[in-house]
C-alpha cells in the first residue's frame, strides 16, 4: 500500500520522498486508524490526509476553520488534476448547493467544511448518504479553550465520530505543548488515535531575547540592514500598531499595520499586499497571521511579551519556511509581566483557569529571562529532549555572563518590604538610590533605613534586577493594576541569606555591541 502512496506523491505532487513521519501517518490513515498529527507550520501535514483521501473510497472531509486557507487548498488541488471544493459562508446558496449535488453524487475526493457548516443537521444527515472516506480535523488546537484560537463548535466535533464510528479520523495541529495535546484528545474523543509528534525544532530560525529599553530604538536597531525584506512585527495594541507603523515608514520601511480595530477591506488589503509583494513589514496585533503562508518572511520580532510560549512559537514560525535563516526576536520588560498578570488576574476566569494562564506566563517570563540556550528552552516546553547548545540562539552564540545578585536582591527586597508593600519599581529604585523623588518626601522615605542603600547601580541596573526578581518569583506584582509590587513566600530564604540569587549582568550583551561597534 505504501507503494501506491508514494507513487501517488511521486506522480501527482511531483516530490520524490516522502518527508518525517509522513509516511507512516499516510499508511495508518489510509488502513482505516485515527490519528494525532503533531507537526510544526509547514512541516507537510496537508499530504498526511490528503494521500489517504486519495487512496481509500468516498470523500475525505476536512474541518478547517480558515476561509482563506481551504480556497488557497482547493485550487492548488484543482491544478493537481484532484476533484476538490469547499463550503462556507462565503459561498452563495447556488454554489452551495451545487458543491453538495457533487458531494451526494461521489464526485469529490476532497471536502473542505467550516466547523459551524459541518455541524448543521442538513449537513450531517447529507454525510449520512454519501460514502466518507476519512474525517481530517484541521487546526486541531482550536478545541483547546487555553490558546488563543479557542472555537466553541470544535467541542461538538466528537458527533463525527458518534454517528460516523467506522470512518477514521486525523486530527493536526501545529501546537505542541503536552497540556493542549491532552485536551485534544480528550475533547475529539481520539483515545483510540496513534499519535505522531514530528520534532518542531526550526534549526533555521536565530532566537534572541534583548532587555527593554527603549523599544522603538531597539526595533530600529534590529531592522539595520534589513530593508527589503518581508516581516512582521507584533505589538499588544491596535494603538502600538498604528504607531510602530507610522514610525518604521518614517524611517524609510515599506509598513503596513493590521488589527482587529480596521476596517475588514483595509486589513484584507494589507495582507494582500503582504503576500504578494517582497519587502513589506507587517506591523500586527496576533490578529494576523493564523494561516498566513509566505515563505520568506525574513524575521517575526515581538515589541510585547507573547502570550504563552505556544503563541510565540507559532507567531515566530511564521518566519523562514522556505529553509533559510531568519530571526525571532523580541524585546522584553519588566513593565509587560506586569502587563500580563494583571490581564490574568482581571479576567473573569476561574481559579483553575488563572492558574493555568499564570504557569503559562512563568514558562514565557523563563524563557526570556533563560540565560541558557533558548531553543533548548522552547523545546523542552514543548516535551521535546534538545541537545544542552544549538549554536544558533543569542545565549549560545553570545553567553551572557551572570554575577551573585544576593546582597542587591536583599537590598531590593527589604525596600518593598520597608515601603509596605505598596509601591512600585520607579519608586522603589528612588527610594534605593537615595533619589529625591515625586513620593519620597511625601512618604517621608527618606528616613528609612533602606534610603540610599542602592547607589552602586543606576535606574536601568536597578529596573533590571526588580524585573528578574519578579521572573524568578521573589516579588510579585499587584492585581489592581497599579504596578505595586509585594514579598512572595520565597522571598524570606533570600532575606535570610539562605539563598544565593544569580542573575544575568544587566544590558551585559547591549553594553559589549555598544564596545564592539565603537571600536
Ligand atoms: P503545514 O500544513 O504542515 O503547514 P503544508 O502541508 O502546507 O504544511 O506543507 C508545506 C510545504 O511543504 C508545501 O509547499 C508542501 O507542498 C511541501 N511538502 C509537503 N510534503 C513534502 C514532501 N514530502 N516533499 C517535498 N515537499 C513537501
Ligand atoms: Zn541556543
Amino acid at each position: 500500500m505504501s507503494d501506491s502512496a508514494l507513487q501517488l506523491l511521486n506522480s501527482i505532487f511531483g516530490y520524490a520522498s516522502f518527508r518525517g513521519n509522513q509516511q507512516a501517518i499516510i499508511e495508518r490513515v489510509s488502513g482505516g486508524g485515527d490519528a494525532l498529527v503533531l507537526m510544526p507550520t509547514g512541516g507537510g501535514k496537508s499530504l498526511c490526509y490528503q494521500i489517504p483521501a486519495l487512496l481509500r473510497p468516498g470523500t475525505a472531509i476536512i474541518v478547517s476553520p480558515l476561509i482563506a486557507l481551504m480556497q488557497d487548498q482547493v485550487e492548488a488541488l484543482h491544478q493537481l488534476g484532484i476533484e476538490a471544493a469547499f463550503l462556507n459562508s462565503s459561498l452563495d446558496a447556488m454554489a452551495q448547493r451545487e458543491v453538495e449535488q457533487r458531494l451526494r453524487a461521489g464526485d469529490l475526493k476532497l471536502l473542505y467544511v467550516a466547523p459551524e457548516r459541518l455541524l448543521t443537521g442538513r449537513f450531517l444527515d447529507l454525510l449520512e448518504q454519501t460514502e466518507v472516506s476519512l474525517f481530517a480535523i484541521d487546526e486541531a488546537h482550536c478545541v483547546s479553550q487555553w490558546g488563543h484560537d479557542f472555537r466553541p463548535e470544535y467541542r461538538q466535533l466528537t458527533i463525527l465520530h458518534e454517528r460516523f464510528p467506522q470512518v477514521p479520523r486525523i486530527a493536526l495541529t501545529a501546537t505542541a505543548d503536552a497540556p493542549t495535546r491532552r485536551e485534544i484528545i480528550e475533547r475529539l474523543g481520539l483515545g483510540s488515535a496513534e499519535s505522531f509528534i514530528a520534532s518542531f525544532d526550526r534549526p533555521n530560525i536565530r532566537y534572541s531575547v534583548v532587555e527593554k529599553d527603549n523599544p522603538r530604538r531597539q526595533l530600529k536597531d534590529f531592522l539595520l540592514g534589513r530593508h527589503g525584506e518581508s516581516g512582521i512585527v507584533y505589538c499588544l495594541s491596535r494603538n502600538k500598531v498604528e504607531a510602530t507603523a507610522t514610525a518604521l515608514v518614517e524611517d524609510g520601511f515599506q509598513a503596513l499595520p493590521y488589527h482587529a480595530g480596521m476596517d475588514a477591506a483595509q486589513r484584507a488589503a494589507n495582507q494582500k499586499r503582504f503576500l504578494r509583494e517582497d519587502g513589506i513589514v507587517m506591523v500586527a496585533t496576533i490578529a494576523f497571521g493564523m494561516g498566513i503562508d509566505k515563505p520568506d518572511v525574513r524575521f517575526v520580532a515581538h515589541l510585547d511579551l507573547p502570550k504563552s510560549l505556544e503563541g510565540y512559537y507559532q507567531e515566530t514560525g511564521r518566519a523562514g519556511r522556505d529553509g533559510l535563516p531568519s530571526e525571532a526576536w523580541m524585546t522584553y520588560g519588566l513593565a509587560d509581566v506586569v502587563t500580563l498578570s494583571q490581564f490574568i488576574a482581571r479576567s473573569e476566569a476561574g481559579e483553575e483557569r488563572k492558574r493555568v494562564e499564570r504557569s503559562k506566563l512563568n514558562a514565557l517570563i523563563g524563557y526570556a529571562e533563560s540565560t541558557g540556550c533558548r531553543r533548548r528552552q522552547l523545546l523542552s516546553y514543548f516535551g521535546e529532549t534538545p541537545p544542552e547548545r544549538c549554536g544558533n540562539c543569542d545565549n549560545c552564540l553570545d553567553p551572557p555572563s551572570t554575577w551573585d545578585a544576593t546582597v542587591a536582591a536583599q537590598k531590593a527586597l527589604s525596600c518593598v518590604y520597608r515601603t509596605g508593600q505598596r509601591f512600585g519599581v520607579k519608586h522603589l529604585i528612588d527610594v534605593l538610590r537615595g533619589v529625591d523623588g515625586e513620593k519620597v518626601g511625601k512618604f517621608d522615605h527618606d528616613r528609612l533605613s533602606t534610603f540610599g542603600i542602592g547607589a552602586e547601580f543606576d535606574d536601568r541596573q536597578w529596573s533590571a534586577i526588580f524585573r528578574q526578581l519578579v521572573a524568578a518569583g521573589f516579588l510579585v506584582p499587584d492585581d489592581e493594576g497599579y504596578g505595586t509590587l509585594r514579598l512572595a513566600d520565597a522571598s524570606r530564604a533570600v532575606l535570610r541569606g539562605e539563598v544565593e540569587v544569580r542573575m544575568r549582568h544587566v544590558a551585559d550583551r547591549v553594553e559589549r555591541k555598544a564596545r564592539q561597534k565603537s571600536s
